[in-house]
């Protein structure tokens, strides 16, 4: 009689369920090999957490010689946006966040588990609930969304858990005859699971990163097939990863509580269960308290948001792997230059409480991933952000561009290595005022210090200019600033200067800040010798005769 039933609801359905474990085969890989996937809905917007957990993921794939793939969601055509699944893809890979296959892989090739779009594996999910039907497992349901909140309503009055199960799940109790005559007046139906499930037993898994977790068996009928025959998501899950061969559902923790269902599901479809890992959600502290990152709320929550605020996508994955295995940090100190992509992560080491995400932590993380870039790639990543975001800044950097260069280059190797760079638009703070055309047009505050009698300034600088050659080394160059202070009554060592402060009218130190605050009008700047190397002594002299 089920079978009659099914053949009605599914006329068209003429592949059988051992046909797909057929068509696919399990995979041939590695024993430990982690298969595992992405699976968004095509809106195009990838939210922190989801990188978060695609930066796990990818990498627990890749270092196990597994496969990552990309499964697109797409039973809710609601949410779906124009080239959704692009603007996914690319968001992804700025991140090394890479596919092994899916449905626009760089090869243009899908790999042998496709399609990897839900909406065109229709036919598969309607075999595997046909076979459901037939083994008595699933049913038509014809309940209105009237007769539905009439349900809601009686158990709201009684106090009792809402929902389709035990007798307040109408159409399960109807006969196969009754369904088969309502079909055939062509009365609106969706399908929904029989569950065998009873809340009074526990059900027990044990999740990765989580361990063992125990809850109530699931008993609420589900809907699996909507009324447009697409499925629902958590029937298309259970399929498609088993029919993938996905040995690992790394998902966001809002998925835990749908867990006993997705047991029961793998075990009505006599699936092999997958193992689970629920996320961590991304946290933020807003004003003391602990909140998850918002789409709506924070900037931040977009992938998107690094790339235009011009945070290297590296310092984003650094700061990601740091929260995630905090080990990472060590590790990275240790290897500052080798790709992370080398390092192993230990999901035993995820921390399962929640993963505070601070844009002033990813800040500090920033400036050090960028003190490992060679000046080049700082010049040609920093570029590329100011062509995008600060279009004067990059006609300048390209006009200079080896001026540019050999600023970037000044402390970027040796012991005390430059971290004052975050994010590419500070790069404008950084080079502008290095840049004649910006300089000498401009009326500057200086920031002098102890010395600011202007009189005295504009001897030190005299006389400094008269010494100043260009051929100097760095001692050289140094012994002859100590040469101006000895000449006006400053102490050559600050040592010296302490020892008799009343013999002196300052020291060495102070002459040199006059110098590097006439030369820029900062007293903050790098290395003064190397500046004054790319400046050259007559771009010197203009600039001093602005004091
Ligand atoms: N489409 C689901 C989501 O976007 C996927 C969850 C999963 O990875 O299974 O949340």
């Amino acid at each position: 009689m089920s079978k009659e039933l099914a053949d009605i609801i599914f006329p068209n359905i003429t592949k059988t369920v051992e046909d797909y474990e057929k068509i696919y085969p399990k995979r041939n890989l590695p024993e430990g090999a982690v298969v595992t996937r992405f699976a968004p809905s095509p809106t195009g917007f990838v939210h922190i957490g989801s990188l978060f957990t695609a930066t796990f993921a990818s990498r627990f794939a890749r270092q196990t010689n597994g496969i990552y793939y990309l499964r697109i969601e797409d039973t809710d055509s609601k949410r779906e946006v124009d080239n959704g699944i692009e603007l996914i893809i690319n968001g992804l890979k700025v991140f090394d966040v890479k596919f092994d296959e899916g449905p626009v892989d760089e090869n243009n090739q899908e790999g042998a588990y496709g399609p990897y779009i839900q909406s065109q594996r229709k036919e598969i999910y309607q075999t595997y609930a046909k076979s459901l039907i037939e083994k008595g497992l699933a049913y038509p349901c014809f309940c209105t969304p009237e007769d539905l909140d009439k349900t809601r309503e009686k158990q709201e009055k009684l106090k009792i858990r809402p929902g389709y199960y035990g007798e307040y799940a109408k159409c399960r109790m109807m006969s196969e005859s009754q369904m088969i005559e309502r079909i055939k007046n062509g009365e609106n139906y969706i399908i929904r699971l029989k569950s065998p499930g009873n809340p009074n037993k526990k059900v027990r898994y044990t999740d990765l990163i989580r361990g063992m977790i125990e809850f109530p068996e699931h008993d609420q009928d589900i809907v699996i097939i909507k009324s447009d025959g697409l499925p629902t998501y958590h029937f298309a899950h259970a399929i498609d990863d088993h029919l993938m061969r996905t040995t690992h559902v790394i998902r966001g923790e809002e998925w835990l509580s749908s867990v006993p269902l997705h047991l029961q599901l793998f075990d009505m479809l006599g699936f092999e269960t997958p193992i689970y890992v629920h996320m961590p959600t991304i946290m933020k502290d807003d004003n003391g308290s602990k909140r998850k990152i918002s789409k709506r709320k924070d900037p931040e929550a977009a992938a998107s948001y690094y790339k235009e605020n011009g945070i290297p996508s590296d310092a984003v994955t650094d700061y990601l792997l740091n929260i995630l295995n905090s080990n990472y940090e060590i590790w990275r100190k240790e290897n500052p230059k080798t790709p992370s992509t080398e390092f192993k992560i230990d999901p035993a080491k995820i921390n399962v409480s929640g993963a505070m995400f601070d844009l002033v932590k990813l800040a500090d993380v920033s400036k050090n991933t960028i003190s490992n870039y060679t000046a080049e790639r700082v010049y040609e990543e920093g570029l590329e952000w100011a062509k995008m975001y600060d279009h004067e800044l990059a006609k300048l950097m390209e006009q200079h561009k080896d001026f540019t260069i050999g600023i970037l280059n000044i402390e970027r190797t040796g012991t005390k290595i430059r971290k004052d760079i975050s994010k590419w638009s500070d790069l404008r703070e950084n080079l502008e005022y290095l840049y004649d055309e910006v300089y000498l047009n401009k009326e500057h505050e200086y920031e002098w210090q102890s010395i600011t009698d202007k009189e005295e300034i504009k001897k030190i600088i005299e006389e400094y200019v008269n010494v100043y050659d260009e051929n100097d080394d760095k001692d050289t160059w140094f012994n002859k600033i100590k040469d101006v202070c000895e000449k006006y009554g400053y102490a050559r060592e600050v040592k010296e200067y302490k020892k008799n402060p009343e013999n002196y009218k300052g020291h060495v130190g102070d002459v040199s800040t006059v110098i590097r605050v006439a030369l820029t009008s900062r007293r903050n700047t790098p290395d003064l010798y190397e500046i004054l190397k790319l400046l050259g002594k007559e771009r010197m002299k203009i600039r001093f005769s602005l004091i």
